[in-house]
């Protein structure tokens, strides 16, 4: 979209038109001293609250109290099956099968347990592919489970990089490192939407290209959850792992989501490690059962699940059921376009948007550099309630969420650079 206009009142007016702005008052906007709303952009980071949060889970805070353990079974949603009530819209969100996805731990944990089924090095192929500029976490996870399996961090680990003088990934030089190293690597552990940058990769291509020369596919979608639509399923890839507290609003540290393809959902022999939460839900509780791995992602769980924690996604799934990915994406897009408009108005030669141009290669985050800045800029924008990301040593993260932020918030948030820039 290529209409976008200046000035507040055409912000407006897309606030007016837009079809999903009602969501925004299913949200707790955090407020300044006078009242006024943040303008929070960190969406990214750490959702926001939907109001309904609360609610769901003062149930089963109700009727652990007034049920005990009775509630496992008779409580008004059972906590036996919880996460089977958040399956299928958390299979949609990711473009899943149902049988693909389950919702446990945290997602390091996931990723570890993943790699445990889906990273067999051998002495001469035992070599993991990932972003130069992947997620500190996931880097750490890699690095660890090389050292686990007596290999050298440094020499197993291969970094995908940008090109000298570019910020984002070229497809053709993953394609280069597979040619010639492929007989090397066993696993791609590639972030879907890079944290730092906001590139949006081609999963399918990622996941044909890993598969032509034998390697593992996995995907961390931390912030591609609630934001693109990765069409999981139909990519092929292998696993994915992702968070629940960034994009999807879900509360602070609150458990992750795993995906593991179908073509793996009945191979017993993959090695896993397991708790009694894998084993076969009918036969569970005799105790006493050899170890009986449930089909597909739920055979990954170990633990019986924290509901607290499960209540609050329940509550951020049933409002992204309710609204589904097609509405949001095409708001989103819409949104981050008008953004880029602004910016790019700005016309200072100082500012650099490194997120890439095409919609669908981003989701809703702009990862805008500016030359010469130091974290000043950043207070200077929390000071006047404008809630961005500093990543050193000069980029500002922000992510207008498509459920909750506005038109108005990019235009006022664009209005105060400038006046910052120009002090
Ligand atoms: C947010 C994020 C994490 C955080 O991991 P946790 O285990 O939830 O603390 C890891 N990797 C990526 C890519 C992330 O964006």
């Amino acid at each position: 979209m290529s209409n976008y206009k200046q000035g507040l009142d055409f912000a407006k007016s897309q606030d007016q038109n837009d079809p999903i702005s009602s969501y925004r008052n299913q949200f707790h906007i955090p407020k300044d001293k006078d009242g006024n709303d943040w303008l929070y952009f960190t969406g990214n980071s750490l959702g926001l609250q939907p109001k309904a949060t609360k609610e769901y889970i003062n149930q089963e805070l109700e009727d652990w109290a007034n049920l005990g353990v009775e509630g496992h079974f008779e409580a008004k949603n059972p906590w036996m099956p919880y996460h089977e009530f958040l399956t299928e819209s958390m299979a949609k969100i990711v473009g899943a099968k149902p049988i693909e996805v389950v919702i446990m731990n945290t997602l390091t944990t996931n990723l570890h347990l993943l790699m445990v089924s889906f990273y067999q090095p051998t002495k001469t192929k035992y070599k993991i592919v990932i972003e130069s500029d992947a997620f500190p976490s996931d880097r750490y996870a890699v690095q660890t489970q090389l050292e686990f399996h007596g290999f050298n961090a440094s020499e197993g680990v291969i970094e995908w990089k940008p090109r000298e003088g570019e910020e984002l990934l070229n497809i053709d030089d993953l394609e280069t490192i597979l040619e010639e190293q492929g007989d090397e690597i066993a696993l791609l552990l590639i972030g879907g939407v890079n944290y730092y940058t906001g590139q949006y990769l081609d999963i399918k291509k990622i996941a044909d290209l890993g598969h032509a020369k034998d390697c593992m596919v996995g995907i961390d979608l931390a912030h591609g959850v609630g934001n693109i639509k990765p069409d999981f399923h139909n990519s092929g890839v292998d696993f994915a792992a992702w968070c629940t507290y960034k994009y999807l609003n879900a509360g602070p540290g609150s458990l992750g989501g795993l995906f593991v393809h179908e073509k793996h959902a009945h191979n017993k022999d993959l090695k896993r490690f397991a708790g009694w939460w894998s084993h076969n839900k009918s036969t569970r509780f005799n105790m006493r059962q050899p170890l009986d791995i449930i089909p597909g992602a739920e055979g990954w769980q170990l633990s019986n699940p924290p509901i607290l924690s499960m209540a609050a996604i329940k509550a951020s799934l049933d409002m992204f059921n309710e609204v589904g990915m097609d509405a949001l994406r095409a708001k989103s897009e819409k949104l981050t376009g008008y953004f880029e408009f602004l910016i790019n108005e700005l016309n200072n030669e100082k500012i650099k948007i490194i997120t890439p141009t095409n919609p669908k290669e981003r989701g809703c985050q702009l990862s805008i550099q500016v030359k010469d800045a130091d974290k000043n800029l950043h207070k200077q924008l929390t000071e006047a309630n404008i809630i961005t990301d500093w990543r050193e040593p000069d980029v500002i993260r922000c992510a207008p969420v498509p459920l909750y932020n506005t038109f108005v918030d990019v235009y006022k948030m664009v209005e105060k650079l400038k006046e910052i820039l120009n002090r």
